[in-house]
């Protein structure tokens, strides 16, 4: 098996210690982080073929973002300065259903493109309902680890009695998705049942989750819900009860559900989200920008709720870069609360990493550089002046580091991208691609 040492000038672990050491380096085999330590231990006590240097670089855990669309990215910039539900009727669902097999390929490649370069390792993909098959192919290609899967919907979200899609036949697609890709790749892919939103899942079909749910392990329901006012009202309307006692009331609730947003809750519904074990992903940059609200994170972690961190999809955000999440995570809830020791930096990485894999159930094999863990890793180069002086290499990180400052990302103990190229597919066959979905839109 290939044997691999990073070294760095900093190593942050997010363990539970909160451990960085300095002059550090990691050895890696195959998929696995073997051991840590000084770089000098390490050097003494293990030889590799492959020394990957350290200078000038931060190394540290792949952040994990929690909700992401990776199919819209073809939509960046065509959806801008809309509240959610115009955004989702005048652009975003009319997009999505438009893609061909080739457009959600390309669409899908590019989000997980983005995410590698900016250093995300895994990602928690809702898909499009139609060709979710050629997302799942993208992710595979791009050598993300990802929970993915097709986007679930079988009424109009504009007039909920209005059916779109047969219910059984949608239960019979994803019957069949979940046997051809769940736990595939290494057990990098692992299957989700993406309910868009109330608005667009029938009792009917939430009932069919629900039921496929129990029936396979390890595989979570992965939702919006309480994101804005008016969607709340409407979900009022149509469920006859609001969104999160909805949501308990179908079963649809508990530790293996994520539920993205969750901004407008009553007292009631913290707690029935603290009571079931289910995970929040805050999503700062489109809650901002759709004007939604902002999350009172500080809210759930006082309750106890595990949270993740997340960039939504490219229509909403217009980046897929975690890195601008952990910063306006922190500024937000300062903000927010009149309080300037909310939201620590060391707080906020960890809700990008190890607390972003709880949050998905995956914080035994990824989220933070610990022996034993799969080697998720990214560099961080501090070589330009935005990085000097560093007192606090998390600080740097969370407060004035950027996505682009990624210098080399590794999902799985192999390299998928290191100082601008990707390894697992052509850039330039990708960005032709894009220029042609954008001569056929611009028609
Ligand atoms: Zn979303």
């Amino acid at each position: 098996m290939k044997e691999t040492i990073i070294e760095a000038d900093y190593l942050i672990t997010c363990n539970p210690k909160n451990s960085v050491i300095k002059n550090a380096a990691i050895l890696i085999i195959g998929d696995e982080i073997k051991a840590l330590g000084s770089k000098k231990e390490i050097h003494k006590d293990y030889s590799a073929s492959t020394v990957i240097s350290g200078e000038n670089k931060i190394l540290m855990p792949g952040l994990v973002n929690t909700h992401s669309h990776s199919v819209q990215t073809l939509l960046r910039g065509k959806a801008d300065d809309l509240a959610l539900l115009d955004w989702l009727k005048e652009v975003v669902i009319p997009g999505e259903s438009n893609f061909t097999a080739d457009d959600v390929h390309t669409s899908s490649l590019l989000g997980f493109a983005e995410m590698i370069r900016t250093g995300t390792t895994t990602a928690n993909d809702m898909l499009s309902t139609n060709n979710a098959e050629s997302g799942i192919q993208s992710a595979i290609e791009s050598g993300i680890r990802t929970r993915i899967g097709k986007m679930l919907m079988d009424v109009n979200p504009n007039s909920p009695t209005e059916r779109l899609d047969d219910t059984d036949e949608i239960i019979k697609t994803i019957n069949h998705q979940i046997k051809k890709y769940h736990y595939t790749q290494n057990q990098r892919i692992k299957y989700t049942l993406n309910a868009r939103f109330l608005l667009s899942c029938s009792p009917e079909l939430m009932k069919g989750i629900v039921e496929t749910q129990e029936q396979y392990d390890d595989l979570m329901i992965h939702t919006h819900a309480s994101e804005s006012q008016a969607e709340c009202k409407a979900v009022e309307n149509y469920y006859k009860t609001s969104y999160i006692r909805a949501l308990r009331d179908i079963g649809a609730l508990g530790s293996e559900t994520i539920i993205a947003h969750g901004i407008w809750l009553d007292e009631e519904e913290y707690n029935i989200l603290k009571k079931t074990d289910t995970r929040l992903t805050h999503n700062p940059s489109s809650n901002s920008k759709l004007a939604s609200g902002i999350c009172d994170v500080k809210k759930y972690l006082e309750l106890g709720i595990i949270v993740g961190l997340a960039t939504d999809g490219a229509p909403c955000n217009n980046n897929l870069d975690m890195f601008r999440e952990m910063r306006l995570a922190t500024f937000l809830q300062k903000v927010k609360h009149l309080n300037e020791k909310i939201l620590p930096a060391q707080q906020v990485l960890r809700m990008a990493t190890i607390e972003g894999a709880r949050a998905i159930n995956w914080d035994k094999e990824i989220g933070s550089i610990e022996e034993g863990k799969k080697a998720d890793v990214i560099q961080i180069d501090i070589s330009d002046i935005d990085a000097l002086p560093i007192y606090d290499p998390v600080s740097h990180v969370v407060y004035s580091a950027s996505g682009k400052d990624v210098s080399m990302t590794m999902i799985d103990g192999s390299i998928v991208y290191q100082d601008k190229e990707f390894k697992n597919f052509n850039l330039n066959d990708l960005r032709n691609k894009v220029s042609q979905y954008k001569e056929k839109w611009s028609h």
